[in-house]
Order: C-alpha cells, then structure tokens, then sequence
C-alpha cells in the first residue's frame, strides 16, 4: 500500500496557518502554535482530511494521543476514522488505574499515564500515536512504551510537524514507522 503524502499546496495551506511565537515559554524557544490551525477551517479541515485519507485503510482499532495538543488532533481522526480514541495524559490526571512511564526532561524526569484498561482487553489492537510536533522525542517514546506494555502495536506515530534537529524521529522511530505531516518546520 502507498503511503499518502501531503500535496504542496494543502501543505502550504497548514505551514501558513501555524503562527511562530519567539521566546515562549521561554527565552531561546520558538513556541509552535497550532490554535491558528484549529481556528481556520480551511487549514483545520485540509490537515484532518489529509489524516483520514492517509490512516482510513490501515485498520486503526485506537488513536492514542498526547497531553494536551494530541487531544485534539486525535479525537477528532478517530471519529472520523470511526474508532475509539486513548489519551495518554500528564502525570495524575486520570482517574482509575495506570501504568506509567517516566523520561527525561532537560532537567528532571516527567511521567505519562494511561489507563491500565485503555485497549478494553482487545487482543493486539492496532494502534495510531499522534501528537502536535516531535522535539526531543521523549514525550512520545514514553507514550509509545506505554502503547506496548498495555499490549498495543503500535502501527504508526504520526506528528503534524517536527523539530528534526533534536533528533526526536529518530528515537521514535526505533518503535515504529513515523509520520511528520509537514516535515521539520
Ligand atoms: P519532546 O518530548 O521534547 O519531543 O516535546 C514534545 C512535546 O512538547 C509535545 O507535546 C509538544 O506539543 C511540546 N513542544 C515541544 N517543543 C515545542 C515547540 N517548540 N512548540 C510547541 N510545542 C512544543
């Protein structure tokens, strides 16, 4: 089966929509924000039609995504892909039991948790990760290690853009295929 790319103009469509916001949250970083993706129902709609078409023949069970921003990337392509959505949160914010995963933080460890339930005891559920952008690339090895020790294979991380020169696909990319829909941005 051929992978489905994005066309030229749909992608410049979503490139032009996200807004560039310097030194946020911090001095020295460059702040993606993708809320100028969802408040534009051209850019919105290009990008998550683009998602269903590339992921609708690869029999997803689940789309798991990330606190916060793969929320809503995520829920909204597994309605469309008609399939249940897992998210993969922060630390103590899910209510019944987890397991969880701790990575590294420049400085420091952060955690993510998901639902020791999440997959309902399907056996081998095909699973779609899914976040805003990819940096260091730990966030996503923690969710993708979390997808695998509650029995899920992993099929695909999918990431609207990434900051390829921190190296995060290629540390993600050790669990599975993985798909930037823009490229480095
Ligand atoms: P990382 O674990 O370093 O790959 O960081 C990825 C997570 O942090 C994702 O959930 C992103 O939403 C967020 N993130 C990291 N860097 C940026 C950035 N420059 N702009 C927007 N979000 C970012």
């Amino acid at each position: 089966m051929l992978d489905v790319e994005l066309e030229p103009e749909d992608r410049k469509i979503i490139v032009d929509a996200i807004r560039d916001i310097p030194d946020f949250p911090k001095p020295g970083i460059t702040f993606k924000d993708i809320s100028t993706i969802l408040n534009n129902r051209t850019a919105f709609c290009t990008l998550m039609d683009h998602l269903e078409e590339r992921y609708e023949d690869m029999e997803i069970d689940f789309v798991a995504g990330i606190d916060a921003r793969g929320f809503i990337f995520g829920a909204a392509l597994a309605r469309d892909l008609n399939v249940g959505f897992v998210p993969i949160r922060k630390k103590g914010k899910l209510p019944y039991t987890t397991i969880s995963e701790k990575y590294a933080l420049e400085y420091g460890v952060d955690e993510v948790e998901m639902h020791i339930d999440a997959f309902r005891g399907e056996e081998n559920p095909r699973i779609l990760l899914i976040d805003d952008l990819i940096a260091t690339g730990g966030t996503a090895s923690a969710a993708a290690s979390l997808i695998q020790k509650a029995g899920g294979n992993l099929i695909e991380s999918c990431f609207v853009m990434s900051l390829d020169f921190l190296g995060g696909k290629e540390k993600i990319e050790k669990f599975a295929p993985v798909y930037s829909v823009l490229g480095e941005k």
